[in-house]
């Protein structure tokens, strides 16, 4: 059988721990029996971004920009006990957020639905796709500890010398001050990156902040978003019979919880950081969730919406047996191999995509899963398997369609 041969590269970003582990085995089991993979590697270990001071993932970011099309495996964000393990020159920044504020854009995460694995929430029946803002907020913010009394103020100059200044408080002892922004821009294009999932899907759009408290910030979030629906998609959503409806997080979280879902639901980005990580749970596992970074110039990074899994690489490099789920690292391939068939004119990249991720699922349906989905599993027969065997049965099942 002949391999399926690719035009353009993918922008291939290697990352840390278990999913690192995963990655090679997705590639040498799954991919490259298949496709005569063309990638542009980037190593962003964190040994790697060490050593390059962190430069590597901004080249990453820059080659997404160049070849339009990226996937990435989770990477360690260091904190204090990492410095420490890697010993590091210092604690380097998320790579992610590098990449989003390069990059800008949403990203977009959707539970991966599987028959015999139900959601906690009994009323869940459709996917709910969380639309996270990439860009800014708490992510791209700036923090002082203040040590004494004093008073802090936000201070804005603009170019030509008009002053606006704030009280923010009068500290009568130590403290903390943060301060944050983001930009009309980032959120137009957030606006309508959601309106054009939502449209392209044929899903309501829901979209929530907290203007009540927030009366100038969270307020403009909310009436752009509602300037550019008016107008330039109102009619397209009627015409589609779909919905576009604001309301506050805190109603946002009651009603989804009580929906049966199947609604993009458009988050700031620490909420989306939240949410997306509490409905990939009420679905049933993190290992579940894809993520997908769409910047407004459409360019694109695949990735799991899961952590590096730690636990289990310890595990692993004490020689014991892992039962890592790759669910979320495959369709992260998968989703990065079908955009780059559709970009290139490529239709066996795409149908292959497809396949592996239908074979990714009926595996699971036929009752073959890893040690996290052991206990949601409604089949009838159960076999968990380790991290390794449960690729292999993958291929099993895509040999066998
Ligand atoms: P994690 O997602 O790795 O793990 C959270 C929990 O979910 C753990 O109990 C883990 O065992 C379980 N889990 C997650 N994915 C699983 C899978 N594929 N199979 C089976 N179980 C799975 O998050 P964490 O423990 O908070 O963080 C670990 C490391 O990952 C940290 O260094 C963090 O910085 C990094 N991280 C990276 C990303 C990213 O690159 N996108 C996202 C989150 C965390």
């Amino acid at each position: 059988m002949s391999k399926i041969k690719m035009n353009t590269p993918l922008v291939e970003i290697d990352g840390d721990e278990m999913t690192r582990i995963i990655w090679k085995m997705i590639k040498e089991i799954l991919l490259e029996p298949y496709v005569d993979l063309k990638t542009e590697y980037y190593d962003l270990a964190l040994k790697e971004r060490d050593r390059t001071d962190d430069q590597i993932t901004v080249d990453a970011a820059n080659a997404i920009k160049k070849y339009g099309v990226g996937v990435k495996c989770a990477t360690i964000t260091p904190n204090a006990q990492r410095v420490e393990e890697y010993n590091l020159k210092k604690m380097w920044k998320s790579p992610n957020g590098t990449i989003r504020s390069i990059l800008d854009g949403t990203v977009f995460r959707a539970p991966i639905i599987t028959k015999t694995i139900k959601p906690f929430v009994k009323t869940w029946k459709k996917p709910i796709v969380i639309a996270r803002h990439a860009y800014g907020d708490i992510y791209k913010d700036v923090e002082i500890k203040v040590e004494k009394a004093g008073k802090a103020e936000l201070v804005f100059t603009s170019e030509d010398g008009e002053v606006i200044r704030k009280t923010i408080h009068e500290f009568d002892d130590s403290g903390v001050i943060l301060g944050m922004h983001n930009t009309d821009k980032s959120i137009r294009s957030f606006a309508r990156a959601c309106f054009n999932y939502a449209l392209d899907q044929k899903i309501d759009l829901w979209f929530s902040t907290k203007d009540t408290i927030s009366k100038t910030y969270d307020h403009r979030f909310k009436d752009i978003f509602a300037e550019i629906y008016e107008t330039e998609y109102k009619e397209k959503f009627e015409a589609n019979n779909i919905e576009y409806f604001y309301t506050l997080i805190d109603d946002v979280v009651a009603r989804i919880v009580r929906s049966e879902g199947g609604m993009l639901w458009a988050c700031k980005n620490y909420d989306g950081d939240v949410m997306s990580d509490m409905v990939a749970s009420a679905f049933g596992s993190l290992a579940m969730m894809t993520s997908v970074l769409v910047s407004p110039d459409g360019k694109y990074e695949y990735e799991a919406a899961h952590g590096t899994v730690t636990r289990h690489y310890y595990r692993h490099l004490k020689g014991e047996e892992t039962s890592t789920n790759s669910m979320a690292t495959i369709f992260a391939w998968t989703g990065a191999l079908r955009k780059r068939g559709e970009l290139d004119g490529i239709d066996e990249l795409a149908e292959f995509a497809d396949k592996l991720e239908k074979a990714s699922i009926a595996t699971i349906e036929k009752g073959i899963m890893t040690k996290d989905l052991a206990l949601l599993s409604e089949a009838e027969e159960k076999r968990v398997v380790n991290t390794e065997e449960f690729l292999i049965e993958i291929k099993n099942t895509l040999e066998s369609m």
